[in-house]
């Protein structure tokens, strides 16, 4: 093996050690200090004194290591605020000690220890940040879910509700159909539709403030015509505003045309518009004029009533807000909803007016066009089971359908529809979506292989209409809300046994 070379045992001594600071001491047998050496003069400790005895700091160490054949090391002693190794090289005559400034080392040594402290610190935070984290992650998680159901469940709530109100309006409304034809010229089952009508838009209203923010609400677009609806705004509102001494004057055009549209909707928007701006005129005017054009329904709204101030224009838009002094009843909501109606269907409602002379509100929205070319009702024969709950309903809807000449029967759960089904024949059955028993839809999802030539229409009376595409593989032609379109029900029921092709098959 070869020795240390005496370049490399130079280099050692020149250049590595002379970066080291220690001191070596010599003893005697009675610890009596024989020599100091220093690599560096100016580092000295004190009581290191040639002739005098070792201080007892130092002392103790080497009565420890005393009787050892092999060097013993002391680390990191603290003296005279140095941190040194010290050597101990003794036998039972003398003693040598190297004492070695190991300060920086420890220093560093100490923050290193310190970082670490400090990381395994901060790693133990973040694993409690990270377990805080995922129990809030998990809260969030819980929140959210009970926001959806809650949300599903003041759905469900609404849809309900909408059901419960509009099946009985629906049925006033029907018959006070069946009375006009059998009281003409009397003024009274007008009167009950118009009440009717101002009822459902009122409870629709407040339904529509508790839906918001829903996503899921949907709109129910039918085709139907417009003469008839400007006919009805005409009736509804003519004795309202006679009384008052108002000119009232409702215009469209052009006439003989079919709009598709959210008729119920469209007729909400009118009322409102309208009702305000009879309620708030005492003298003069209203009118109400709808134009059609390019695919878009135009409507304006004037009355030379009293005016909004124009610091007030902004306000009458919102949820129960209500301007002007001296108000008429009412509920602040109208406006609310008339706007929001607007927007859903894909329109924009404006507003100008003049205090003191009157206000015109404007609204379009698209709804495409068909010439209306069916405006005559002939007989039609054949038989149909209408399925419902409500008796009212059904003892309604078999004096409309026998009326068309056809044959009806009717039930009132799937159970008794099923029982019917199976002894006779029928091509269409007409049922309403919620039954006591279900829903009207599984009636036809359970004919469909025995009797898959059967037609359905459904009647919904909560505009939830998100069966739609599985009613589409069921045989089920179309949706129809309540109150029920008479002039849309006999045309859905006359393509079925007419055979012709219907006007809109979901
Ligand atoms: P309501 O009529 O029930 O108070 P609306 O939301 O329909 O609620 O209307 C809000 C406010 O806007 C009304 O209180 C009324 O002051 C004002 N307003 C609405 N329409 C008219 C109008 N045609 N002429 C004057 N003021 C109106």
């Amino acid at each position: 093996m070869r020795r240390i070379s005496r370049r490399a045992a130079h280099y050692i001594r020149d250049e590595l050690l002379k970066r080291e600071r220690f001191i070596v001491v010599a003893l005697d047998s009675r610890q009596k200090i024989q020599s100091v050496n220093r690599s560096t003069p100016d580092w000295k400790l004190p009581g290191l004194i040639r002739g005098s005895i070792l201080p007892d700091s130092l002392s103790s160490l080497v009565d420890t290591a005393s009787g050892t054949a092999e060097p013993m090391v002391f680390s990191y002693v603290e003296l005279n605020g140095f941190f040194v190794d010290i050597h101990v090289l003794g036998d039972a005559d003398s003693a040598d000690l190297v004492i070695h400034d190991v300060t920086q080392a420890h220093e560093a040594e100490q923050t290193l220890q310190q970082r670490a402290h400090e990381i395994s610190l901060l790693s133990e935070q973040r694993a409690a940040l990270n377990a805080e984290l995922a129990d809030l992650n998990q809260e969030l998680f819980q929140r959210r879910r009970q926001a959806e159901q809650a949300s599903a469940a003041k759905s469900r709530f609404i849809a309900s509700m909408s059901h419960e109100f509009r099946s009985p309006i629906s049925s006033i409304m029907g018959y006070a159909d069946l009375l006009k034809a059998e009281l003409p010229g009397s003024e009274n089952p007008r009167a009950l539709q118009r009440a009717s009508w101002h009822l459902l838009t009122l409870v629709e209203n407040l339904l529509e403030q508790a839906r918001e923010g829903d996503e899921n609400v949907k709109l129910n677009p039918g085709r139907f015509s417009l003469d008839r609806l400007v006919d009805d705004i005409e009736v509804l509102f003519r004795t309202q505003s006679e009384a008052k001494g108002l000119d009232f004057e409702v215009k469209s055009a052009p006439g003989g045309i079919d709009i598709e549209c959210d008729e119920l909707r469209l007729r909400q928007i009118l009322i409102n518009l309208v009702s305000n701006a009879i309620r708030y005129t005492q003298k003069g005017r209203v009118s109400v004029q709808f134009r059609l054009r390019d695919n878009k329904l135009q409507v304006r709204v004037r009355d030379t009533g009293r005016g909004i101030a124009p610091g007030d224009l902004e306000d009458i838009f919102k949820p129960f807000t209500r301007v002007g002094q001296g108000n008429a009843p009412g509920t602040g909501l109208g406006l609310t909803i008339t706007r929001q109606l607007v927007q859903r269907m894909g329109g924009q409602l404006s507003v100008q007016s003049e205090p003191g002379s009157g206000s015109e509100f404007r609204f379009v929205i698209p709804c495409s066009m068909v010439k209306n070319d069916h405006v005559s009702m002939p007989p039609l024969s054949g038989s149909v089971l209408w399925v419902d709950d409500d008796p009212d309903i059904l003892a309604l809807y078999q004096v409309v359908l026998e009326n068309w000449g056809l044959t009806v029967s009717v039930a009132n759960s799937i159970t008794q529809a099923k029982e019917l089904i199976a002894r006779q024949d029928f091509p269409l059955i007409v049922t309403d979506v919620h039954l006591t028993d279900g829903n009207g839809l599984e009636l036809f999802r359970s004919l469909r292989t025995e009797k898959p030539d059967i037609s359905g229409i459904i009647i919904s009376g909560s505009g939830v209409t998100d069966m739609e595409t599985e009613a589409a593989g069921n045989g089920i032609r179309a949706f129809l809300q309540k109150p029920i379109d008479a002039e849309l029900l006999y045309n859905e029921i006359a393509a079925v046994f007419e055979g012709g092709s219907p006007d809109h098959v979901v």
